[in-house]
């Protein structure tokens, strides 16, 4: 049996999910998931706009991304849709007559305000406390523009006794329109659910997270290739913790753990080096088939043509610990695939240029073309052994020889690397590389 436990994530089509939004999606999901109970999505979207559908799309692929999955909504077979309040005018309207019925509309220069009880209306909220407003001074809201369309505080009420929510988790910058709402359900004789109000999140300067700030955007990780699972793992420690000063927690376990009453009453401070350091600490630690999976569209969308996924695979564990984001994994990877890659000037000026090193790795290549064991620790071997025997430093033969066959100066272990390119492919490039600096 489903428990009572009733939420939903309703955010405004705003064409941007900020931070702080996923962060009360989360916790809505994660309350949610904690109590097995629903959580539902829906989009206010009383001013529809023009760029309502892409708008909407974004909202979409943020939670998607961070795999935070709805229950509800007006779609069938597992596929829902969210509840969209632009389809649910019908409702409103009859919510607007009970209203009326009760004496507590009026119109005013053709709006319609809502008349307040003009008293002190108490908020008891699960984070915040008991607070009291005073709402004897305040002006009516008004809840219907002339143009018909409705106005938040009233819509958003109705879709909570509509769809029954029991527990209304969002941002502290909402606790005043609570005590508004509050209003509104005492006027229609209905329970309003309990309330949650969740700290703010500020920048490191105790500013507020504005839209400009830097990784305020879902949007902006998604391109940048964070691994979702940090982002997400991040955004929990945004207001709440495991109490044990654990940073790097799995999804699962903060589900067990996760409650309103552990949710801190302080501001969250936001800190992308931290968020960077977890998702390092995430891709470092991931099988390398998530790994592949978090990088295919990157990969795809650079066009490198990769036609054998064992080699691919090899690739990609050589590489994997050099990997921050999952956008720059075409630009480890891309030289292993083709045989066109370039060569990066000041690496071939600093290496195959200097005096010697063409000669060095002439003969470097003709110790690997006899070369039987062409594992790394095989290949490391001959190498110093022939920089034994000529007299040089290591690195006089493994910078020319790591340039010759990739074209730069950073990458994997250049043993590792010649072990996955393999032996034909090696000599291939390094002659080539001889032959074009010579
Ligand atoms: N549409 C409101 C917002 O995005 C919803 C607030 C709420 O969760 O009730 O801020």
């Amino acid at each position: 049996m489903s428990s009572p436990v009733r939420v939903r994530f309703a955010p405004s089509p705003t064409g941007f999910l900020h931070v702080g939004g996923a962060r009360t999606a989360l916790f809505n999901w994660l309350f949610a998931r904690h109590n097995q109970g629903t959580f539902l999505l829906r989009i206010e979207d009383t001013d529809k706009s023009r760029e309502h559908d892409q708008a909407v799309q974004v909202i979409y692929d943020g939670l998607r991304w961070l795999d935070l999955d709805w229950d509800e909504g007006a779609g069938v077979g597992g596929n829902y849709g969210p509840y969209f309040q632009s389809e649910r005018n019908a409702i409103y309207e009859n919510y607007l007559q009970l209203l009326q019925t009760k004496g507590v509309v009026y119109s005013d220069e053709g709006a319609l305000r809502f008349r307040s009880a003009r008293k002190s209306v108490i908020v008891d909220d699960l984070v915040c406390g008991r607070i009291e407003f005073d709402r004897s001074t305040d002006p009516d809201m008004t809840i219907r523009r002339p143009d018909g369309s409705w106005i938040f505080h009233f819509v958003n009420v109705v879709d909570d006794i509509e769809m029954k929510i029991s527990h209304v988790i969002r941002g502290e910058d909402h606790l005043t329109n609570t005590a508004k709402h509050i209003e509104i359900y005492e006027a229609l004789g209905v329970r309003p659910p309990r309330f949650a109000h969740i700290p703010l999140i500020l920048n490191r300067d105790g500013s507020k997270m504005s839209k400009r700030d830097e990784g305020s955007s879902i949007t902006s990780y998604i391109e940048q290739g964070y691994a979702p699972e940090a982002v997400r793992n991040y955004l929990c420690l945004l207001g709440w913790s495991p109490k044990d000063n654990r940073e790097k927690i799995e999804i699962e376990e903060v589900i067990k753990l996760f409650d309103l009453a552990t949710i801190n009453r302080r501001n969250a401070a936001f800190d992308l080096d931290k968020c960077n350091w977890l998702n390092g600490q995430y891709v470092l630690q991931m099988p390398l088939g998530r790994f592949w999976e978090l990088s295919e569209p990157f990969v795809r969308k650079a066009d490198i043509p990769i036609s054998d996924q064992r080699y691919l695979f090899k690739v990609l564990e050589i590489v994997k610990e050099k990997i921050k984001f999952f956008r720059d994994v075409p630009d480890w990877i891309g030289y292993f695939f083709t045989e066109k890659y370039a060569f990066d000037p000041d690496a071939v000026a600093k290496t195959l240029k200097s005096p010697g090193a063409l000669g060095r790795l002439r003969q470097l290549r003709e110790r690997y073309a006899a070369q039987k064991d062409w594992s790394a620790a095989g290949l490391e071997a001959a190498l110093k052994q022939l920089g034994a025997e000529v007299g040089c430093k290591t690195g006089d033969l493994v910078h020319p020889a790591r340039v010759a066959v990739s074209g730069r100066s950073v990458g994997p272990s250049l043993y590792h690397m010649l072990e996955v390119m393999g032996q034909a492919r090696a000599l291939q490039r390094m002659g080539r590389a001889i032959q074009e600096f010579s």
